[in-house]
């Protein structure tokens, strides 16, 4: 017999509009969307002991999140450029524990953007976000995962943690390579070991997007310089990480070759925190503070600039390689809506966006016939992103 659950009399945020529709009932029937309806005409369920109720007054039904750039292998927290190091066993424990933050802070789906490799069950050596994702299909306690492999980076830059490439030919073998292990898609760094230079040209990664595409697969590039942003949008890649300096040029760029942007805002958010939460000369005192402030505001110019010329912004926490924790996705959404973003926007930012430069049509979205993949909190997302840290419980 079928297992069904009706949510009664909730709010609907599906992240559509700034609307929050009142007074709404869901009925789950193993594990998919049976009916969506007003709980003042809502169908009889029909009888049978299997059916559980939950009186889902005051929530708001919001779709599972999808968190646009995250890397489950990792941490975060004021040391995460070391945690990059620790033993693939080390590794491995801490996506567990990732993957169980993120299921219960609303997160559905990760986007995971790069994991240092390390011996998989046969022995083989390849990014250990990827034996994740396998290990992880099928169970509601973790997140669906897409993984690009390990980071594919100009040599000198991060060798610790990266694939090395001297040269376009070696980008595009090692581009392939990833995706021969495995991964959904390919991860580029497009900064490279000079600061504020692009370590390759748009020439060179052009054929990389092709190889890629060719075998149904996308492209993202890690870019934060402008110059780098630039070379990003001239290629074509499917998506800009982070796309800290992106001026109007290069947002009019991507809006009209398809260029999404997955945002990171939050980022520089949680380094100002450390700034009273740690010694580390970086994050305290004024001048940390002044240098952090700063490139948070070019960072939110940025997004500004790319929300104007209509690019499609993706919301991602980037934890684990960098700063935030797997359940700090709210804080992306709440960075958005600082940086100019209608706070539902920026909850379509933070669900169906991502869903989007996944293309997974069903990720961070409610419908009927769909996966149950909702989540319920207290408050309205559409007004108040910040209602989207009070999370009570998840369908799924
Ligand atoms: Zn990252």
């Amino acid at each position: 017999m079928a297992r069904r659950t009706l949510y009664r009399d909730g709010a609907l945020a599906d992240g559509r509009s700034a609307e929050l529709r009142l007074g709404v009932s869901v009925l789950v029937e193993d594990g998919h969307i049976a009916w969506i309806r007003p709980s003042d005409g809502e169908p009889d369920p029909g009888p049978g002991g299997d059916l559980e109720v939950v009186d889902a007054g005051g929530t708001a039904f919001v779709p599972g999140m999808v968190d646009s750039h995250s890397h489950l292998t990792l941490p975060g927290g004021s040391h995460w450029i070391e945690r990059g190091s620790d033993p693939p066993e080390q590794l491995l424990r801490v996506a567990e524990h990732n993957g169980e933050l993120m299921s219960r802070a609303g997160v559905r789906w990760a986007r995971d953007v790069g994991s240092p490799p390390g011996p998989d069950d046969e022995g083989t050596r390849r990014a250990l976000s990827l034996g994740v994702r396998d290990e992880w299909r099928g169970r509601t306690d973790r997140p669906y995962v897409r993984a690009a492999g390990t980071w594919v980076a100009k040599a000198g830059y991060l060798p610790a943690l990266t694939v090395e490439a001297s040269d376009a030919r070696e980008l595009r073998a090692a581009a392939g390579r990833q995706l021969d292990d495995g991964a959904d898609f390919v991860k580029l760094m497009l900064d490279g070991p000079e600061p504020g230079v692009a370590p390759w040209t748009a020439e060179e990664v052009r054929p990389v997007v092709e190889d890629v595409h060719a075998r149904g697969a996308k492209v993202t590039a890690h870019a934060t310089y402008s110059a780098c942003t630039r070379v990003c949008a001239e290629a074509g890649v499917d998506c800009i990480e982070h796309g800290f300096e992106l001026d109007g040029d290069t947002a009019r760029l991507m809006a009209e070759r398809g260029v999404a942007l997955s945002s990171t805002l939050a980022v520089m958010k949680s380094w100002l925190t450390f700034g009273r939460t740690t010694t580390l000369p970086r994050f305290v005192g004024e001048e940390s503070e002044r240098r952090i402030r700063d490139r948070l505001a070019v960072a939110q110019e940025g997004v500004r600039n790319a929300h104007r010329a209509g690019v499609l912004i993706a919301a991602g926490t980037d934890f684990g390689g960098g700063s935030l924790r797997a359940n700090q996705l709210a804080w992306e959404v709440e960075a958005l809506v600082e940086a100019g973003l209608e706070p539902w926007e920026a909850v379509a930012a933070a669900t169906w966006h991502g869903g989007l430069v996944l293309g997974e049509p069903s990720a961070g979205v409610i419908a009927e016939g769909g996966p149950a993949d909702f989540f319920l909190v207290h408050g309205d997302p559409l007004s108040d992103p910040s209602a989207l840290w009070r999370v009570w419980r998840v369908a799924w």
